[in-house]
This record gives structure tokens, C-alpha cells and sequence, in this order.
């Protein structure tokens, strides 16, 4: 049967399956099916939407399926993002139909859902839906007129009674309640009874402003040495990635705009990612202000409808600049001259699901496929991207000096050592009562990321940590032990300290919630309020307490990390930091990094007004480098001692990792799986010669998630290569059952 004019295509499909597939287009679709598009498949017993990769010459193309339909008229992506999908697929081990749905907007689902199940009449609907734009959606409002003495009867009685009660309410909502009602809200507001009135139910935040324009600022010295740099950078027209290294106020962003006026100069368009926290109306203001051209925002606010619009004006060319946080990387920009990555240190550019990508990382990839400049910024880079600089991988731009010559806060360590883990020492409590006294506005900053119990001597601060691996121990409650999750050491509670053998040792780690409360006794008459995820839950939660703090209607604000980010609040001239032995803690090899930078940041929220600010420090860890450098404000002090501590231990970027997780609700199987692939991953490594390290498998650090427990095992390999060869031969050769969910995650943030 089979002739040479057969039409076979090699299709992706988004399920967790290797490979692609390929499938036999029928002739009346044949001049439609071009690479880049969807594609309606037979796949199994099921029809799946996959995306048509390229033409394909399979032998047997007898036994092929033939694709059923073709969903879209344009292609979604190019032959070059395809080739950027690929590389993601390979390197992050996920399977490529996976990844590029992850990189399309979710938005052209909804349209193939009309086209699947609606075929030749869901075209009007697709048309409508493409036309239309969604960027300003309204909704039906129905209000009770209250003095009408006009009575309906039967269900319109009871609708308006219950109008009168609520107040308003949308006609979906009433439908919801009434059943079909759209008949008697249409006789209501005939009679007199009710009022219709439309309602805008979102808006996006950054389309209706007035931002108003202004030129480039004169650069000093050392801005107008890195845009040279740039600029040469993109006169040659290959892949030029810098890291821009300058603290908070040292004008990077001038750098970025500046740079980006010479990309767009030499007719390319700019990417900037920022992490989702920094993409704040002010931030844009800044874009839009400076560029006539057409920009696009691309946050987390847009509903799939409106992100989907942007998707479109940005693949028509509509706009040159693209701004927006971790998934903007996959905006369909073409002709990328400048790739910024603002905050390039933030661990929220890592996906922590589904394609564990980091778009730190990616951002280098796609400047380099597309020739770009990519800028690193940071007030405190990731110590593998400064030793990158200093071995040649980056070119290094520095902006030593803050711009405004903004006095740095005063700090202070206060040892928290000997006293018997006191929430608040006397000199914090001091300083709290002399601020309030003086009208001033105070942050209390601590990490409650620290889910982990950890054993540490109030006397002379030593935490146990793993003598193989270098990480704090985690105290496993039913284990009555001190385990290790990187390489399962563990050892029995030790009676007293090890080091200075005091036996005022304790269990750190949780109990901060208490703090607010501690500040209300101490300070009865204070205004506190409180910014975690889970007191600012909800839309504007946040920006509320940013606007009461703001207003002055705050005079003490307790807040996680949250409040150590990117906002300005001009009237706080104290800061406490309660938590940095929380982080200190972690158990993950980045802690005193982490630790470093948000310290830093800490510290740059204090005194940025006309009021010189101060900090303090609390901690049972006062002589830590993390903290002692941050405090002095040496990144190169700090940097000098991690980097030696990475090298020592064999962390990156002297070794690379990837982490495996297996889990599943019947804890016996997940455990026999997990052991099953470090057996294979011990054979494959050993057969091959390769130099990974195979730790493991452990109980994960969040034990038990959603009801399934979990165990991990962590690869440690010095050369990428060798660990990528093992997880590559490991995924072809390892099957498990169908209730244990394997996850790699190559090059792991959170860990
Ligand atoms: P960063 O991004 O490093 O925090 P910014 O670019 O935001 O720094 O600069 C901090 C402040 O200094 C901003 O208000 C900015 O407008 C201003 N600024 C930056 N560069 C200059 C310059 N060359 N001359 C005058 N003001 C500048
Ligand atoms: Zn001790
Ligand atoms: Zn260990």
C-alpha cells in the first residue's frame, strides 16, 4: 500500500512520553499541514491535540494513523524556537511535546477546544474569539430598585426579594441560584424593579495609565563604560552575555534602557525579565516613558484570554520590547538584540513544576541561538555567575557606586547567643520603642520558608550539620533522628553540644507566628500589621498593606521575604531581622547564599528617605560569613568564602546536579521504585565510567506531599556531560508502575 507520494509528518505530543510520533496526512489536509501547527491526532484509544514538528520519511508508513485535522492556519512557532524547544526537551530530560505546550500561551487551548469538539461550526467561534480581544471584559449587574412599588410575581418575586437582600449581584450568578432566569431579569428591569448596569470585571493594570515621556539620563562614568561594552557587544552580532553587577540605586536599569535604545537603534527588539514581584507599574512607567514603540507586559494578572492577545500583537511584531517575569522568556519576540534577566540571583526563575526550567539559565540559550547580548543584573549575583565572570564566561560590567549618594544604613549584629532563645533581645526591643517614640516605621523581617527543624546550642550557636555533605540535619520527628536528604546520614539526638558540650541545645525552626504577637505585648499602642502568603492572600492583599505602610497608617510591619524585595518605603528608618539563622539553616547547600542576598536586601529597605536608617541583625550565628559580609556590605568578602566552600565540597560550579523524585501513595512502592533506580543508576554509571556521584534515595525533605510520600536521590557530576549521559540511559532504561510519579529535576533550586 505504501506509495512515494505518502505526505508523513513527525508529530509532538504534550503526555509524558518520549519521543515524537509520526502520522500520515491525508490529501485534502496535505496543503495545509505546515511545521509549527496543531495537529488533531488518533493516540491510543484517544484523539490528542499534538503540534505538527516537520516533514518526516518513515519507513512502514503503512501501519501510520492519519491526522484527523489541522487547528490552526498560521504556525504557532518557527523553525528557530522549535530548535530552542529542543534544546529545553533534551537538556531539562522532559518530553518536547510537553515543553513547547508549556510554551505557547495556554490562551490557544481554548480556541482548539472549540475546533475539536465543534469541527466545521466551531469556525464562527474561533473567529469571534480572535477578533474580539479580550483586554476589557464586562459583566451584567442587576440591582434591586428599592421605593418601586411594581410586584412581580412567582420567580421574579423571589429574584428581586433576593436583590433587595444582597444588594447586586451578576446575572451569572443569579442563573446559578435561580436556574434559567433571563426572561424574568429581563421583565424586572422592564418594569421598573431592577436596574441594569455593566461592570468591568478586570483591567489590565498597566493599559490605562498615563505614563507621560522622558530622554536618556547623562550617564557617570561607569554607566557609560558598560553601555560602551553593550553597545559593542551589539555591533558585532554574536551572543555577548555580561553580568551587570551594581547594588540597589547604582542606575542598572539606566543601563538597560540605554542599552535596549541601541538594540532597538539597529532594528531589534529587547526582552526583559524581572522577577513577578519587580513587575510593578512603576517598573513599566520607566519603559514606556523612555520607548514609543509598541511594549507588551506579560504578568501574572492577564487572564489566558488577554495573555493570549499580547502572545498575538507580539508574534504580528506589534511590539519591540517584551517585559514580563519568569514565562515571558517564551514570548515569540524575533530579532532579539538584548536579553535583559533583572535579579538574575532569584530563585523564582525557576519552575518548580511541570518543566523544571530556569529561565536565568535559558535566557543564556536563547541569546545564544538568536546572537543576542544578555544581561545578568543583580546587587548579589549567584556566586556561579561571578565566578563565571571571573573565568571569562561572562563579560563583568560593574557599577560600584549608588547613583543618589544615598548614606548606607548603620548595622548591627546582636548576638543572640545566652539568652535562652529569646524572641526579641533587649537592644531590638530599645530600638523599637526609641523608633516608634520618634515616629519612624519598622520592618521586622523573618523567613518562615524554614519548614525544617533543626537542632542548634543557644549557648554557642553550633547547628548539627552532615560531616559528608556539608548541609544542616533535618530532625525527622518519627525517625527520633538527625537525617541528612542528600545522602541519608543520620545520627541519634546528641544529649548536649558537640562543640562546646552546653546542654542548652534545641529544636529551631518553627514558631516565628509567635512574633506578632510578642510585638503586641511589648508595644500595646503600636499599628502592626503582617505580609505573608498567608495574610495577604487574595488580589490587592498585598498592595493594601504596601499602601498602609506607605500612608503612615503602619508603624510596624512583620513580613517574610516578601517585604525584602525591590518596594520602596521611604518612612522606615528601622530593621529587624529575627530569621537569618532560619535560612542560615536550610537544608539546602545555597543556604548562607541565600542567606548573603536577602540580608543584603533586607538591608536596603532601611533609610532610603531623607532619614538615615539602621538595621539590625539578630542572630545565634553573629560570626557566619553570611551574615558578617552582608553586614559590611562585601559581596567579594562573601564570595571569596563561598566559593571556596562550593569547591571543597564539590558543589556548583565545580559539580552539577539533578535531583529524582519518586512518589506515591502506597509508601512501599514509591521506596522499592526509588531503590530499583539507584541500583540502575549505580549499574548504568559504573558499565559507562561515568564521574556522577549517586546519593541516595532519601525520604525528601517535605516527607509527605498531598498524600503520596516521597523519596529522591540526588546526581552529583563534576563534568555536565557524564550527568547528562546517565540520566539520559537511565530514563531510556528504567520503567516503573503507574502509581509512582518520577520527576527529574536537572539543576535543582530548592533542595
Ligand atoms: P538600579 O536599577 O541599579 O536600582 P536605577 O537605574 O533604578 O538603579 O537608578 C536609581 C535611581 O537613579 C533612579 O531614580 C534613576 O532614575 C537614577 N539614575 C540612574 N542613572 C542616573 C544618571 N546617570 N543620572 C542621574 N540619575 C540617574
Ligand atoms: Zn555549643
Ligand atoms: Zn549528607
Amino acid at each position: 500500500m505504501q506509495t512515494t507520494s505518502q505526505h508523513i509528518v513527525e508529530v509532538a505530543i504534550p503526555l509524558p512520553l518520549e519521543g515524537s510520533f509520526h502520522y500520515l496526512v491525508p490529501g485534502r489536509l496535505s496543503p495545509l499541514a505546515a511545521p509549527g501547527k496543531r495537529v488533531l491526532v488518533p493516540f491510543g484509544r484517544r484523539k490528542v491535540t499534538g503540534y505538527l514538528l516537520g516533514d518526516a520519511d518513515a519507513p512502514g508508513a503503512g501501519d501510520l494513523k492519519e491526522v484527523l485535522e489541522i487547528l490552526d492556519e498560521e504556525p504557532l512557532f518557527t523553525p528557530a524556537e522549535l530548535e530552542f524547544y529542543r534544546w529545553i526537551a533534551g537538556y531539562y530530560l522532559h518530553p518536547l511535546g510537553e515543553v513547547i505546550k508549556m510554551a505557547l500561551p495556554a490562551g490557544i487551548n481554548l480556541v482548539s477546544r472549540y475546533r475539536c469538539e465543534q469541527s466545521e461550526d466551531g469556525t464562527p467561534v474561533l473567529k469571534e474569539y480572535l477578533a474580539g480581544g479580550k483586554s476589557v471584559r464586562t459583566e451584567r449587574l442587576y440591582t434591586a430598585v428599592p421605593d418601586c412599588t411594581v410586584r412581580p410575581r412567582g420567580k421574579g418575586l423571589e429574584i428581586l426579594e433576593y436583590l433587595l437582600d444582597v444588594g447586586e449581584c451578576s446575572g451569572p450568578q443569579l442563573r446559578e441560584r435561580f436556574g434559567p432566569c433571563t426572561a424574568q431579569l429581563g421583565r424586572l428591569v422592564e418594569l421598573g424593579a431592577a436596574r441594569l448596569s455593566q461592570r468591568e470585571v478586570y483591567r489590565d493594570p498597566f493599559k490605562a495609565r498615563e505614563y507621560g515621556h522622558d530622554g536618556p539620563l547623562q550617564l557617570n562614568p561607569a554607566q557609560a563604560e558598560a553601555l560602551a561594552k553593550v553597545s559593542a557587544a551589539l555591533e558585532t552580532g554574536e551572543f555577548s552575555p555580561f553580568l551587570l553587577h551594581g547594588v540597589t540605586g547604582s542606575g542598572k536599569t539606566e543601563v538597560y534602557l540605554q542599552s535596549i535604545a541601541v538594540a532597538l537603534g539597529a532594528g531589534r527588539s529587547a526582552l526583559v525579565l524581572v522577577p513577578e514581584i519587580a513587575l510593578t507599574p512603576q517598573l513599566v512607567g520607566r519603559f514606556k516613558r523612555r520607548f514609543d514603540c509598541g511594549i507588551a507586559v506579560l504578568h501574572s494578572g492577564l487572564s489566558d484570554g488577554e495573555r493570549f492577545d499580547e502572545w498575538r500583537r507580539i508574534r504580528r511584531g506589534e511590539a519591540s520590547i517584551v517585559i514580563g517575569a519568569r514565562s515571558a522568556l517564551f514570548a515569540p519576540l524575533e530579532g532579539i538584540g538584548v536579553i535583559v534577566v533583572d535579579e538574575e540571583h532569584e530563585g523564582s526563575y525557576k519552575q518548580s513544576e511541570g518543566v523544571r526550567y530556569n529561565a536565568r539559565d535559558l535566557a543564556l540559550v536563547r541569546g545564544k541561538l538568536g546572537r543576542a547580548v544578555v544581561l545578568l543584573g543583580s546587587a548579589t549575583p549567584l556566586v556561579t555567575s561571578y565566578h563565571a565572570a571571573q573565568t571569562g564566561r561572562l563579560g563583568y560590567l560593574s557599577l560600584p557606586d549608588r547613583v543618589r549618594d544615598l548614606p548606607m544604613p548603620q548595622t548591627r549584629m546582636l548576638d543572640a547567643r545566652n539568652h535562652k532563645g529569646e524572641i526579641f533581645l533587649p537592644e531590638l526591643i530599645e530600638a523599637l520603642g526609641e523608633n516608634l517614640d520618634a515616629g519612624g516605621q519598622t520592618l521586622l523581617f523573618l523567613n518562615r520558608r524554614g519548614f525544617a527543624t533543626y537542632l542548634v546550642c543557644e549557648t554557642c550557636g553550633h547547628v548539627l550539620r552532615c560531616p559528608n555533605c556539608a548541609v544542616t540535619l533535618t530532625y525527622h520527628r518519627i525517625k527520633g533522628k538527625h537525617v541528612c536528604h542528600y545522602c541519608d546520614f543520620t545520627m541519634l539526638p546528641p544529649s548536649t553540644c558537640p562543640d562546646c558540650q552546653s546542654g542548652a541545645i534545641t529544636l529551631l525552626g518553627r514558631g516565628t507566628e509567635r512574633v506578632e504577637d510578642q510585638v503586641q505585648k511589648l508595644f500595646p499602642d503600636a499599628r502592626v500589621a503582617r505580609m505573608d502568603r498567608d495574610s495577604t492572600r487574595g488580589k490587592g492583599g498585598h498592595a493594601r498593606v504596601l499602601k498602609e505602610l506607605e500612608e503612615g497608617t503602619v508603624d510596624i510591619l512583620i513580613g517574610t521575604q516578601m517585604i525584602a524585595k525591590g518596594h520602596d518605603f521611604p518612612g522606615v528608618t528601622l530593621v529587624g531581622v529575627l530569621s537569618a539563622d532560619a535560612s542560615l539553616n536550610l537544608p539546602d547547600f545555597r543556604s548562607a547564599e541565600r542567606t548573603f542576598q536577602l540580608v543584603t536586601q533586607v538591608m536596603g529597605r532601611a533609610g532610603r528617605g531623607d532619614k538615615p536608617g539602621r538595621v539590625l541583625v539578630q542572630t545565634l550565628a553573629p560570626e557566619h560569613y553570611a551574615l558578617t559580609h552582608a553586614v559590611a556590605h562585601d559581596y567579594l568578602g562573601f564570595y571569596r568564602e563561598e566559593i571556596a566552600f562550593r569547591e571543597e565540597v564539590g558543589y556548583p560550579p565545580f559539580a552539577h546536579l539533578a535531583a529524582l523524585t519518586f512518589s506515591a501513595v502506597a509508601a512501599a512502592q514509591g521506596e522499592r521504585a526509588a531503590e530499583e533506580a539507584a541500583g540502575l543508576l549505580r549499574r548504568i554509571k559504573r558499565e559507562a565510567r561515568l564521574r556522577v556521584e549517586v546519593l541516595g534515595p532519601v525520604t525528601a525533605p517535605l516527607g509527605k506531599v498531598r498524600g503520596r510520600f516521597r523519596w529522591q536521590i540526588l546526581l552529583k557530576g563534576v563534568e555536565r556531560a557524564d550527568l547528562h549521559r546517565l540520566l539520559f540511559h537511565f530514563r531510556g532504561g528504567f520503567g516503573h508502575p503507574s502509581t509512582v510519579r518520577l520527576t527529574i529535576d536537572v539543576d535543582p533550586v530548592d533542595m
